[in-house]
C-alpha cells in the first residue's frame, strides 16, 4: 500500500477493530490547564487504570512468584493480529528499500491512533533513520491531502515514556492548529531560518526546528534533505544538552520528538515519571506530554497536575536548559574562537 491508501483506509479498519476484541478504546476528557503561554489539554482517563502492566523495561516483566525475568513476546513481529493491521509500506530511496508496517495502538485513548513500526526488530532506544523520517512525513503529508491533521512522535530511550523496545513512530489526529504546542512555537520569530532554535519560556530544554513547506509530491530524495540534516542538528543539541548535566546517566540519551508538517521538536528526557511536591501521583509523561496533551489517570492525579502545574512537571521529567550557553558557543565558533 502507499502512504495515502494507508490514511484512506484508517477510519472504516479502525472502526472494524473497534468491533472486534482486539483494540480497546479507552473513554476520557479533555480539562484545559494554562501553563507558561500553553493551554494544556489534560486527558483524564480513569479506565486506563486497569490496564497498567509493566513499562519500559525492555520487553521485560518480572513474574514475581519466582523474581525471574520472564521475556514477553514481541507484539510489533508478526504474526500480526490482523484486526489491528493497517498494512505495509515499502520506502525506496537512494539507500535501498525500507520495509515498514502499521498497526493500531491497542489500546488507544483517541480514535485512530495507529503505529508505524520497522518490519524488522530495530531498538526503540536508536535514532530515526532517514528512511523513518522519509516514511513518518509522506503519512503526515497524505494526512493532509485528505484534509486531516497528525501528529507524529517519537519516544526514545528508557527514559522517554516508552512501553515498547521495537521501533515505532506514533500518530494520533490533533485539530487544524496543530498540537496545544504549536501556538507557542509559530510565535517564535526566528532571526535567521534554517537553525535549531529554543522557546526560553518553557521552563525545560527543548530543541526545534521550523521545516520550510513541504509539498505533497515531494520525493524521498527532497524528503531527506529537508528532514535529516534538521533532525541531526536536533539530535546534537540534545547529546550537548544532557553532557551539561553531571548526574546524566551514561549511554545513549534519552528524549520525545514531536513531528507535525511545521515543526520538529526535540526534547531531553531525565526521568520517566514525576511525582509532584505534596502529593502521591505518578504522572507518567511521554512525547504528547511535550505536545501540551498530558495523560492523568485518575481525578488525584488531574489534581495533582493542576496543583503544581505542566510546566513543572514537564521539567521534572525533562532537563534543565543550557540554550544560552549554546547560543553562546555557536558564536565563539562562528568567530573561530
Ligand atoms: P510506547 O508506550 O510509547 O512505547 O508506545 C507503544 C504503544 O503500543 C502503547 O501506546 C501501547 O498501547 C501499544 N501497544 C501495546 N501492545 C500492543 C499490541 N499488541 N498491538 C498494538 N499496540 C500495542
Ligand atoms: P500509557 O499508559 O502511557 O502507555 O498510555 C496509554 C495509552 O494512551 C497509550 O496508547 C498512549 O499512547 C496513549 N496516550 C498517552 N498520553 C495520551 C494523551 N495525552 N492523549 C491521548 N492518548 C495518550
Amino acid at each position: 500500500m502507499g502512504p495515502l491508501e494507508i490514511i484512506k483506509s484508517i477510519p472504516d479498519k479502525f472502526q472494524s477493530a473497534l468491533d472486534s476484541v482486539d483494540l480497546r478504546l479507552f473513554p476520557s476528557e479533555i480539562r484545559k490547564v494554562e501553563d507558561c503561554g500553553v493551554e494544556f489539554e489534560i486527558c483524564l482517563c480513569p479506565a486506563l487504570q486497569e490496564k497498567l502492566g509493566p513499562r519500559a523495561d525492555g520487553g521485560k516483566t518480572r513474574d514475581a512468584s519466582c523474581a525471574v525475568a520472564v521475556e514477553k513476546p514481541n507484539p510489533f513481529l508478526p504474526p500480526y493480529s490482523p484486526n489491528l493491521y493497517v498494512g505495509d509500506l515499502a520506502l525506496k530511496d537512494e539507500e535501498g528499500t525500507s520495509e515498514y508496517v502499521v498497526l493500531f495502538n491497542k489500546f488507544p485513548v483517541v480514535p485512530h491512533h495507529f503505529l508505524l513500526v520497522t518490519k524488522e526488530f530495530r531498538s526503540q532506544s536508536s535514532p530515526l533513520l532517514p528512511s523513518d523520517l522519509i516514511q513518518t512525513y509522506q503519512l503526515l503529508l497524505a494526512a493532509r491531502q485528505e484534509n486531516k491533521h497528525l501528529l507524529a512522535y517519537y519516544n526514545c530511550g528508557p527514559y522517554s515514556g516508552a512501553s515498547q523496545s521495537h521501533k515505532h513512530v506514533q500518530f494520533i489526529e490533533v485539530a487544524s492548529s496543530g498540537p496545544p504546542i504549536e501556538k507557542l512555537t509559530r510565535m517564535a520569530k526566528l532571526e535567521v531560518s534554517g537553525k535549531p532554535f529554543a522557546i526560553p519560556s518553557l521552563p525545560y530544554a527543548n530543541h526545534i526546528y521550523r521545516l520550510p513547506t513541504l509539498s505533497t509530491d515531494s520525493t524521498p530524495e527532497e524528503l531527506h534533505r529537508t528532514l535529516f540534516p534538521p533532525f541531526l542538528s536536533l539530535l546534537d543539541l540534545v547529546i550537548s544538552t544532557v553532557r551539561h548535566d553531571p548526574e546524566y546517566p551514561s549511554g545513549l540519551p534519552s528524549y520525545n520528538v514531536i513531528m507535525t508538517l511545521e515543526h520538529i521538536h526535540m526534547i531531553p528526557r531525565r526521568h520517566e515519571t514525576h511525582t509532584p511536591e505534596g502529593t502521591e501521583a505518578v504522572i507518567n509523561v511521554n512525547s504528547l506530554g511535550y505536545a501540551g496533551m498530558l495523560l492523568a489517570k485518575s481525578d488525584s492525579e488531574l489534581e495533582a497536575i493542576k496543583k503544581v502545574g505542566p510546566g513543572k512537571i514537564l521539567r521534572g521529567v525533562g532537563v534543565e536548559s543550557v540554550h544560552d550557553l549554546q547560543v553562546a558557543g555557536a558564536s565563539l565558533e562562528a568567530d573561530g574562537l
